[in-house]
């Protein structure tokens, strides 16, 4: 029996199935068939400038249409998918895929990419970014790696090179889930980001005048540094406001403004808003 998870995808693993050993096995097989039957889809949420009302970047997100299980969350793909080696085959279908889709879009936003450790710290990271972007046409520019703190544990001379050199070709490094993990705040100046999307948990009762004291030093010191800055988990129009008062958030996503929705789907978005400015008080999306 499905369990919905809030979030318009289903977890069925955790439940009856995920202390199985049986379960497990059968999960690693048809996660090894899936990328073959074309079973993956990646939905896409916008990022949207606080300033301009507009769409600067879509975000990929993994969706799994299992044929029976129905919809299956990254949350419970990827760190199977880790376990198993398959994220190198997994993450390079994903990165190729999100660059090919952004290609065919109405405007030239950008595409962002969730990168786990392991794909990460895989010794042809580099060639897998520069070959994704070779045979879609993308634009370095136009691409976003989004990693999280995990990826930056491993303090090597290796992670510092594939940032730098990342960086010097043109494509932007995204620090995901900010706040949420070992939240080393030296991390923001010894690496080269040039993002923050700081965690939705930050946001947590901010519009029952809970103070956003934390959230503003947070998004001050990356703005600080020099980093862009994004709230992640925009869900209501007060949280917005409080957000936007000091200019000093750059962009917003969140449910607000759209859910993920399917790569159709966004490019009717961007279609219909075609770099426009909304109106005060309409809905920027959706
Ligand atoms: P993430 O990268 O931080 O992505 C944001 C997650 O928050 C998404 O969940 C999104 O649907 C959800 N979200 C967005 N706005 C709101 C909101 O307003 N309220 C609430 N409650 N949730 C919101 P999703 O798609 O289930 O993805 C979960 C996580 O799985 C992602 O977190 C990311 O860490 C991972 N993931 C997803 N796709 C990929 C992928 O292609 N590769 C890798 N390595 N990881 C992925
Ligand atoms: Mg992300
Ligand atoms: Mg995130
Ligand atoms: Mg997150």
């Amino acid at each position: 029996r499905a369990k919905a998870d809030g979030r318009g995808t289903y977890c069925f693993f955790r439940e009856e199935m995920a202390h199985t050993v049986e379960a497990r096995r059968i999960l690693e097989l048809d996660l090894r068939k899936a990328l073959a039957n074309e079973e993956f889809e990646l939905y896409y949420q916008p990022l949207v400038n606080l300033k301009t009302g507009r769409i600067t970047t879509c975000e990929a997100l993994l969706r799994w249409n299992h044929p029976v299980r129905g919809t299956v969350s990254p949350v419970d793909i990827i760190p199977v998918a880790e376990e198993m080696g398959l994220i190198v085959d997994l993450g390079r279908w994903i990165l190729r895929k999100a660059c090919m889709e952004c290609m065919m879009w109405p405007q030239q936003v950008s595409v962002a990419v969730n990168f786990s450790s392991q794909q990460f710290h895989q010794r042809d990271v580099l060639n897998e970014v520069r070959y994704a972007l070779e045979v879609s046409g993308l634009p370095a520019s136009r691409l976003e790696i989004e990693i999280t703190e995990s990826s930056l544990l491993r303090n090597t001379q290796f992670t510092h090179d594939v940032l730098e050199q990342l960086h010097a070709e043109g494509v932007r490094i995204s620090l995901d889930d900010f706040g949420t993990g070992y939240s080393s705040l030296s991390y923001l100046h010894s690496f080269p980001l040039q993002k923050v999307k700081i965690d939705r948990s930050f946001l947590e009762g901010i519009d029952n005048d809970r103070p956003l004291t934390l959230l503003r030093g947070v998004a001050r010191l990356s703005a600080d540094l020099g980093m862009s800055v994004v709230i992640e988990g925009i869900e209501t129009n007060e949280q917005l406001e409080r957000i936007s008062a000091d200019g000093t958030v750059t962009e917003g996503q969140g449910y607000l403004f759209s859910r993920p929705v399917q790569a159709s789907r966004i490019r009717q978005l961007l279609a219909a808003s075609h770099g426009r400015r909304p109106k005060d008080g309409e809905k920027l999306v959706l």
